[in-house]
């Protein structure tokens, strides 16, 4: 077993301490990593408080990883030591079932999170990125371009793709109107890849200091969203408007400003849920609200292809991991620019 050093939490309100535990030894499929870089998604925060209510304990949270390959199987193709790689939110999946087939594991019946979840292969539960490696089957690791900054590409990961693949779903491009609801680490990659695809962007905001970020992040356009009669000129006006709030809102403000046939989609995950919408503002103009979960391997890896092309990572915070649990109190107050990166250097400080 290979000795790990991570971060963890014991109860849904306790914070995040230091923590020793172990890791499978590589089988012949796997590749050991060792993990330089590890974004803080607000998923983790949701989990370490049991905000969904399916958290186990101890938990090692942490599903942005980048890191160096240190060993690989005897079976392992297209890894080498001493590669730069990533691994997302998945660890594994069944692999055979319809969703599998078509490269959509995040949608397999029985995937493996990176962490709390059950451990299918080594028993327990799954630990993540907040700790020095992991051991991963190497379907579920990720191509890094050398291009791309290692740290700043950390939250491609989950808030990369977690924004990419609805945009690529709806088949947002030229002509289209978008909004990007929220500017945190999802919302300002939506930004970034719905201008990259060459569509009209609005991002709303409920944080007015955040406007001129907004602006050189790729918005064409900044809507403070409590303000009414500013939400009201855009009305009936949007194709696509990509819902990242992670807190329940009112979702009506929103559909409303969808041209007919327009589709709200929802990727945030409160704790509670959202106030029920208008059947009113939904059928009269055949208006949907979809939801969207992170993305399978094959389109994670165009993803990140796709950042190396367009030359697109995540403005990031560099914090040592003793830094964490501030950083979940100011990612509660939308403090954040815009996606912290813990340094798992700090670890060994
Ligand atoms: P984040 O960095 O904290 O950003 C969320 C943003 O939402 C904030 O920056 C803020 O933007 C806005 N916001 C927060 N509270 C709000 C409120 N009460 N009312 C209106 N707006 C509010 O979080 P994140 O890491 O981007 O994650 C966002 C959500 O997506 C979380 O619920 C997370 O669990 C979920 N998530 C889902 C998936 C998926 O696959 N579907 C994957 C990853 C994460 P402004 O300051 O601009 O208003
Ligand atoms: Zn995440
Ligand atoms: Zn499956």
């Amino acid at each position: 077993m290979l000795k790990t050093h991570g971060y963890a939490t014991h109860s849904a309100n306790s914070p995040l301490v230091p923590f020793n535990f172990e890791r499978r030894e590589p089988g012949p499929k796997d590749i050991q990593i060792e993990i330089l870089y590890c974004g803080v998604c607000h998923s983790d925060i949701h989990q370490v408080r049991n905000e969904w209510g399916n958290s186990t304990f101890p938990m090692v949270p942490g599903h942005e990883i980048i890191g160096k390959v240190t060993a690989i199987g005897h079976q392992v193709t297209g890894f080498s030591i001493g590669q730069t790689v990533g691994v997302g939110c998945l660890v594994d999946s069944c692999r055979v079932c319809p969703d599998c087939q078509e490269n959509l594991e995040q949608y397999c019946n029985a995937p493996t999170f990176t962490y709390n979840a059950p451990d299918n292969v080594s028993g327990g539960n799954t630990y993540g990125g907040y700790s020095s490696k992991i051991v991963v089957d190497q379907h579920f690791v990720l191509h890094i371009s050398d291009k791309l900054d290692p740290a700043a590409a950390a939250p491609l990961l989950c808030a990369g793709i977690t924004t990419y693949s609805p945009l690529k779903h709806w088949q947002v491009g030229e002509g289209d109107k978008v909004g990007i609801v929220g500017l945190g680490g999802l919302g300002h990659m939506g930004v970034k890849f719905a201008r990259a695809m060459g569509a009209h962007v609005v991002l709303f905001t409920t944080s007015a200091n955040k406007v001129d970020d907004a602006i050189r992040l790729g918005a064409h356009e900044v809507v403070i969203s409590k303000d009414t009669e500013a939400m009201q000129k855009h009305r009936l006006s949007f194709d696509f408007i990509l819902n990242t709030v992670a807190a329940a809102h009112n979702l009506d403000s929103f559909t409303e400003l969808l041209k007919r046939d327009g589709t709200l989609c929802l990727v945030g995950v409160p704790d509670h849920p959202h106030p029920s919408p208008s059947v009113g503002n939904l059928i009269f103009k055949r208006r949907q609200i979809a939801g969207s979960l992170i993305g399978g391997l094959k389109e994670t890896q165009e993803m990140l292809d796709f950042c190396a092309e367009h030359n697109i990572v995540s403005d990031i915070e560099i914090i040592p991991i003793q830094q964490i649990n501030e950083a979940y109190e100011r990612m509660l107050k939308s403090d954040v620019k815009y996606r912290f990166v813990i340094d798992l250097l700090s670890l060994s400080q």
